[in-house]
């Protein structure tokens, strides 16, 4: 099977190209150039903006409507959530994202399964699977219920102490995660703790370092406070997510160790703007504010240091807004937008960047795998145009179009 996009302005995951042809067999790309060639599905993109899938580089499978991430799990049934999550995946992959990381879901591994198998629509999916936490920690959304509730409810695994931490790595292995997931500070929708304090210390971080070293993947640590990124980032993970309150001199440390940045702008937008709205917890909205106003700066510095950044929504609820699942180029233009990247920038950071952790995607060229997007527009002058994803190809498959 060959399917030959004619024509378009093509941007490889780098830079803009020009007008090329590009010619996949199979799942992968096989020429890009000026090619005289024929095959079984033609798309004439002579007036379109050809570029690589996008990638959602931090998601999550919820698969619950509001704000409310107690209720969503105290109270839905996770087989319901879970159903509703696969409508999910098949507007995310009609909205020309081609792959999500999804960082700590459980039901992100039979999601990835279902979608692998093609039984489900959907984007393909790099799963944490249940991320860690520590007692009391990000991982817990109540501090007030007993501890064994929250282990029950199955949304993250906790340990403490260097052992419980190899074990818990190693049992989220066992489960399917491709890459562990890992909460280094507090965070905005846990109930207690505070994004600035540090969880997990540096001894507990390396061990599950270690753990995900041996079985050739990498740890992603969700870090708002200083103190606790800096301690992951000493620890050896490879991507700080969120990153909200970042010192000039964690972000020397991670541009020195090659550690990825995830901003997370649009979960951040949602909360706050609309929060109540969707039934935020009072919490919620109270730490919100804390943690926005130190972003754009954040994102300046990552940017002058050369981190890698990349384009995470951090959503994981429907929201019935301008901000939602299924829309989720909000980010590379909230990267513009708020955090000041160039258009080619915001560009990179939804396709190439992810390159950064092992995945073989976001590049056209020769021999790679053909997730591609068709976009009637320019995002590299409009970045909004990212909305008009009009032919989506995943792994060689015409997928929307
Ligand atoms: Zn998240």
């Amino acid at each position: 099977m060959r399917t030959l996009i004619r024509g378009g302005t093509v941007f490889d995951g780098f830079d803009v190209l020009g007008k090329r042809d590009i010619l996949i067999e199979g799942e992968l790309i096989k020429e890009v150039g000026t090619l005289d060639v024929r095959a079984d599905i033609e798309i004439d993109a002579r007036d379109l903006f050809v570029m690589p899938g996008m990638v959602d580089a931090h998601f999550h499978f919820g698969g619950s409507k509001g704000g409310d991430l107690v209720k969503a799990t105290l109270v839905e049934d996770s087989k319901v959530r879970l159903l509703r999550a696969t409508t999910w995946a098949s507007k995310i992959v009609e909205a020309g994202f081609t792959t999500v990381r999804d960082c700590g879901e459980p039901n992100a591994i039979p999601l990835r399964q279902a979608v692998k198998e093609g039984w489900i629509k959907g984007p393909n999916i790099i799963a944490a699977g249940r991320p860690l936490s520590q007692t009391f920690g990000h991982g817990e959304f109540l501090h007030t219920i007993p501890l064994e509730w929250n282990e029950y409810l199955g949304f993250a695994q906790i340990c403490d102490g260097k052992e419980s931490c190899i074990q818990a790595a190693r049992r989220v292995l066992r489960e399917g995660s491709d890459f562990i997931k890992i909460m280094a500070t507090g965070g905005v929708l846990s109930q207690r703790d505070r994004p600035e304090w540090p969880q997990f210390t540096h001894e507990e971080i390396s061990a599950i370092v270690h753990e995900a070293k041996k079985v050739g993947t990498y740890v992603a640590a969700h870090a708002h406070g200083d103190e606790g990124a800096r301690i992951a980032v000493g620890a050896g993970v490879k991507s700080i997510e969120h990153g909200s309150l970042l010192s000039e001199q964690t972000l020397k440390m991670m541009a020195e160790k090659g550690v990825a940045l995830t901003p997370t702008l649009s979960i951040q937008e949602l909360i706050y703007k609309h929060g109540k709205q969707i039934g935020v917890s009072e919490w919620g909205l109270e730490k919100i504010a804390q943690i926005r106003e130190n972003v754009p700066k954040v994102i300046d510095t990552a940017k002058r240091f050369g981190i890698t950044i990349l384009a995470g929504t951090d959503l994981g609820f429907e929201s019935g807004l301008e901000i939602d699942v299924g829309k989720n180029y909000t980010e590379p233009i909230l990267l513009v937008e708020i955090g000041a990247l160039k258009e080619i920038e915001a560009l990179r950071a939804a396709t190439s960047n992810i390159r950064k952790l092992g995945a073989k995607t976001g590049v056209i060229a020769k021999g790679e795998v053909a997730d591609i997007v068709v976009i009637d527009g320019d995002p590299t002058t409009q970045i909004r145009d990212l909305s008009k994803a009009k032919f989506v190809v995943k792994r060689g498959k015409l997928v929307k179009g």
